[in-house]
């Protein structure tokens, strides 16, 4: 879904053969500063502050380990790319529901969650691991992505396929 927009941002950047994706990286070239938190963070995983002053700096969460902060960040970006480019103030921050949690229901969160998806877990590295069988965990290792959200992408990309009625599908044996 948001594939296209993704490799407009590598291109960009120069970022496409850069891998694992490393979200710190874009966070730096839009010039977004991150900062690490964890007082203030019992049930949120990351804040964003945009102003005219201070520009946008994010807040992540630092008591997650590094492949959950990754992709906190990357949901954070994606809020950045999708919903903030026409507010000049924002203070908004994202529960722990979200990025964690698959069933949540808010659109904005599962938009950014798709997209932090996308971003994180291409899909030409996907179909070429499960076609060889790789395992989840395999998966989710090199990407450097929680192991959930690996299972979200294939369901993702398994049900825009069936919607498209593309003759290139997924191998169905391999998620689990
Ligand atoms: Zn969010």
């Amino acid at each position: 879904m948001f594939d296209h927009q993704i490799k407009e941002l590598f291109l960009r950047y120069g970022l496409e053969n850069h891998f694992p994706v490393d979200p710190f990286l874009i966070a730096s070239k839009e010039k977004i500063i991150v900062f690490h938190s964890d007082c203030e963070f019992s049930d949120r995983f990351g804040m964003i502050r945009k102003s005219k002053h201070q520009g946008i700096i994010f807040y992540l969460a630092s008591n997650w380990d590094l492949t959950h902060q990754r992709f906190f960040l990357a949901h954070l970006l994606a809020h950045f790319f999708l919903h903030l480019s026409d507010q000049e103030h924002v203070h908004m921050h994202c529960h722990i529901t979200y990025a964690t949690d698959l069933g949540t229901t808010n659109r904005k969160e599962c938009e950014a969650d798709e997209f932090a998806r996308c971003l994180m877990i291409p899909e030409h590295f996907l179909n070429k691991c499960l076609t060889n069988k790789k395992s989840i965990a395999y998966i989710s290792q090199q990407l450097d992505v929680p192991q959930n959200q690996v299972h979200a992408r294939i369901k993702q990309l398994k049900s825009e396929h069936s919607r498209n009625s593309s003759n290139h599908l997924l191998p169905k044996d391999n998620v689990g």
